[in-house]
């Protein structure tokens, strides 16, 4: 039996065996299958951008395969629209919400929207020109839990009354009573991607 080393395995990506189409709104996901000699017993899958890619066992029939592909896209289906409806409208109630509850409702803005072309930074907020008061939410943290959405959406509008990490921008932010844990989370997150906490947002 021919043995290839592990070592010297070129990461060549394999031909999909399987590619299926599946219509989501006016979006279509594509699925792809490669068979890995690899995997023993289970299947592993990611979601990259639109395309859904599927490593099988070699062994998996085709029958338990088709099954499999059905559930996974399923969960996809599901997860997509979950996503679609923490849309511009809910954020704008959101920040409304946190003005009220927090700043006595004294905080304006233009805008406030999820972007999905952040590179780096979880939230903007500008200040002056054009665009003054438009609040950005990188949708990279859209299923963060609910006290750090909220702890980003709050540090964004608080700094329509201090623009800059100044000491009277974190004591009028401390009033979001999350604060202190919320910037542990990114604190950790930021660490992760051997980023500065404070350029995050
Ligand atoms: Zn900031």
């Amino acid at each position: 039996m021919h043995r290839q080393p592990a070592m010297t395995r070129t990461p060549h990506p394999a031909r999909p065996e399987i590619v299926r189409h599946v219509a989501d709104g006016p979006h279509t996901l594509t699925v792809e299958v490669v068979r890995d000699r690899r995997l023993r017993t289970s299947a592993r899958w990611t979601l990259n951008g639109e395309t859904i890619q599927v490593r099988a066992p070699v062994t998996l029939p085709r029958k338990k395969l088709d099954e499999l592909l059905d559930k996974i896209i399923a969960r996809v289906l599901k997860e997509r629209d979950r996503a679609r409806r923490h849309n511009d409208a809910d954020l704008e109630r959101r920040a409304r919400r946190i003005n009220r509850a927090y700043f006595a409702g004294e905080l304006g803005w233009h805008s406030i929207r999820w972007v999905d072309n952040m590179q780096h930074r979880l939230g903007s907020c500008s200040s002056g020109g054009s665009t003054d008061g438009d609040i950005r939410i990188s949708d990279r943290i859209r299923e963060w839990p609910d006290y750090v959405v909220d702890y980003v959406i709050a540090h964004e509008l608080a700094h329509r009354r201090h623009p800059n990490h100044s000491a009277d921008f974190w004591a009028y932010l401390a009033r979001y009573p999350h604060t202190e844990r919320a910037r542990g989370f990114i604190e950790g997150f930021a660490y992760a991607q051997r980023a500065d906490p404070d350029d995050l947002l």
